[in-house]
């Protein structure tokens, strides 16, 4: 067992920040009339509604998620896409050139994107052949001044889960951040690790509304952690990154949870469907096990039917340049008509 130290990992001058805090959050009592926010008092023409600035903190979004969740509302940071989430991490944690985070190709690509505007440096693990972790590997790379782990599982590309023993082989043994990006949990076969937040202070997960939730336009994702390392996000995020629509939004998606869950067993019913359609082609060598909303799938010239695809109005992503994907394609399970497009272009292709 390591010794985790979470006053250890903060940028030092994160350490010495105090939140930002309107006049609004200062203020506490009965108002009538609010005139300290240079807002448009009069409203806009549009709609009287969004005149006003939004909670900063979200409290009763975040209040409605926690019980979801069965955790507290101060275990959840809030961002504009959890894509922020990934963003506010590195920012806390990493001080540029001199820390680096773990990422373990192939993966979700955002990660790195962050690393490089944050000019953090990346150590690269790459899966095993199966797609699991390279626990030998991990341990070798990572140094006293590694703070951040990604782990994405279900992982996208790949769309199969981690091995919860690795996962908590890592938890147990890194005394940095391990962040869990779930993205896909809802699709999987795997629970959640959001009941292992009271073992391990040192593990992060993040979720969001974008996938299983089907409101990735609304940017709503959500980092969930120990309160003190939510503080610390809390710190560093723009003041009101969640605006007022998507608050209210969520709020009346999260009334709606057996709709949402009735829609999540109709996509994974079209994923295991898609699925053996796909295995039953000849251009098909594999379609790969998912837990996710999407599927990967080993063809025999995925540029090419990428292409064919893209010519007859059908997008799918070509995976085939990324590292343990050659010759991939990554098929999104769309609407049932969707999907019976897709199989029968593909069978025109053969
Ligand atoms: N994590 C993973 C693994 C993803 O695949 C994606 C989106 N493709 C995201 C995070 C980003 O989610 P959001 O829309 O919440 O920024």
């Amino acid at each position: 067992m390591v010794t985790f130290n979470l006053d250890n990992l903060v940028r030092e001058n994160i350490k010495a920040l105090t939140p930002y805090s309107s006049a609004r959050d200062e203020f506490k009592g009965e108002a009538r009339i609010f005139l300290d926010a240079n807002e448009n008092s009069f409203g806009s023409p549009l709609t009287k509604w969004y005149n006003r600035y939004p909670d900063p903190l979200q409290w009763e979004l975040k209040k409605k998620i926690a019980s979801i969740k069965s955790v507290k509302p101060e275990n959840i940071l809030l961002g504009n896409g959890s894509d922020e989430c990934i963003d506010l991490l590195i920012r806390a944690f990493c001080e540029p050139q001199l820390d680096n985070i773990v990422i373990c190709p192939p993966t979700y690509g955002m990660y790195e994107v962050y690393a490089n505007i944050n000019n953090v440096p990346l150590k690269r693990v790459p899966l095993t052949p199966n797609y699991q972790l390279d626990l030998e590997a991990l341990s070798e790379s990572v140094d006293e001044r590694t703070k951040l782990i990604f782990l994405c599982s279900p992982n996208n590309p790949t769309a199969n889960s981690l091995l919860r023993e690795d996962v908590e082989m890592i938890l147990n043994n890194f005394d940095g951040l391990v962040v869990i990006d779930e993205a896909y949990i809802n699709f999987s076969r795997q629970r959640s690790f959001i009941p292992d937040l009271q073992d391990y202070p040192n593990l992060v997960i993040m979720q969001t509304f974008s996938k299983a939730w089907g409101l990735a336009a609304l940017r709503l994702g959500m980092t969930i952690a120990s309160p003190e390392i939510i503080d610390i996000l809390n710190k560093i995020k723009p003041p009101y990154n969640i605006n007022q629509a998507t608050q209210e939004l969520a709020m009346k998606a999260l009334d709606n949870l057996d709709d949402v869950n009735a829609m999540i067993k109709e996509i994974v019913a079209e994923r295991e469907l898609l699925t053996k359609e796909l295995q039953e082609l000849s251009l098909v060598e594999k379609v790969y096990p998912s837990d996710a909303n999407f599927v990967l799938a080993k063809v025999s010239d995925a540029l090419s039917i990428y292409n064919f695809l893209k010519d007859h109005g059908i997008i799918v992503r070509n995976r085939s340049n990324v590292i343990l994907c050659e010759g991939c394609l990554r098929i999104t399970i769309g609407t049932p008509p969707e999907n019976k497009e897709l199989l029968a272009k593909l069978k025109q292709y053969s």
